[in-house]
């Protein structure tokens, strides 16, 4: 197989991106190290402080977060560290949730390793982000994360949606993706050349998985950049303050934010 620009159905790109997360499930996280050279670690770090859970006003209250595409638990165990050690508020709870059962068992195993508080703080979802189930309701979430998994998405718009429907007015949705280094034209060459050359060869060579990771190129090349994905966060009914967004790298990832109002 071999992913190209031709023009697919939502269901046959939903039928690929399974395809893809089960057949990386097993080398995911020793493939993001590879391929970012160990940044994405710096960027998720990065997400995670600057939302800050579980630092609430009056300190200690409950706090929901849905960690949607959760995948391997990285940023979901990050906010917990962040909620129950940094901020002492072990009223936080996060649900990861993915499409994919396989990556959801990856992180369900990498879970066994967190302190036990943590562990009883932490639920897994198996559920698809444009069609929420009907156990996350309505205005019932402080936080909605989604890291490196919104362009893998069939309708954007409709987990757009989604997260706006489940979070509380004043909620915070927040997204860390990969973006454009537009920006810097130099720098944005060798980081093509990277991306298109390297990746699928470390993804060959590493995960013996070619067609997967030219798969995970593309669909960097064809999200939306900073201003069109902002200006979609906004359609779908959350304010942004100032520009929308925070380019880390240059522009390689930016975390968008909106507010439910
Ligand atoms: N958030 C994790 C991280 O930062 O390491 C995992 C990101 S991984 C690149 C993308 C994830 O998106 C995969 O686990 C995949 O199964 C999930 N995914 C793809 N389409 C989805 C959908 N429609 N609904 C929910 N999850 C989806």
């Amino acid at each position: 197989t071999h992913f190209g620009y031709e023009t697919v159905t939502e269901a046959e790109k939903q039928q690929r991106v399974a395809g893809v997360f089960s057949s990386v499930a097993e080398s995911y996280d020793r493939m993001n190290d590879f391929m970012s050279l160990g940044i994405h670690r710096l960027w998720k770090d990065h997400f995670v402080s600057s939302l800050n859970p579980g630092a609430t006003n009056p300190p200690g209250r409950p706090q929901r977060i849905l960690d949607v595409a959760g995948g391997t638990g990285d940023i979901a165990f990050r906010m917990l560290q962040r909620a129950h050690e940094y901020n002492a508020n072990r009223n936080v709870h996060v649900t990861i949730s993915d499409i994919n059962p396989s990556m959801l068992a990856v992180g369900r195993q990498r879970s066994l390793k967190l302190p036990a508080s943590h562990q009883s703080s932490l639920s897994f979802l198996e559920a698809n982000a444009e069609v929420l189930p009907p156990a996350i309701q309505d205005n019932s979430l402080d936080l909605y994360t989604v890291a490196f998994g919104i362009r893998n998405f069939s309708n954007i718009p409709a987990a757009l949606r989604e997260a706006h429907r489940v979070l509380k007015p004043g909620g915070v949705f927040a997204c860390l993706e990969f973006s454009k280094v537009d920006k810097y034209p130099i720098f944005n060459a060798i980081y093509k050349q990277w991306s298109f050359s390297a990746i699928p060869l470390i993804g060959q060579l590493v995960a013996a998985d070619r067609d997967s990771y030219q798969y995970l190129v593309e669909s960097i090349e064809r999200f939306p950049s900073q201003e069109n994905f902002r200006d979609m966060i906004k359609e779908a009914g959350f304010d942004v303050a100032g520009k929308g967004y925070e380019d880390l790298t240059g522009g390689i990832a930016a975390i968008h934010r909106g507010i439910k109002p």
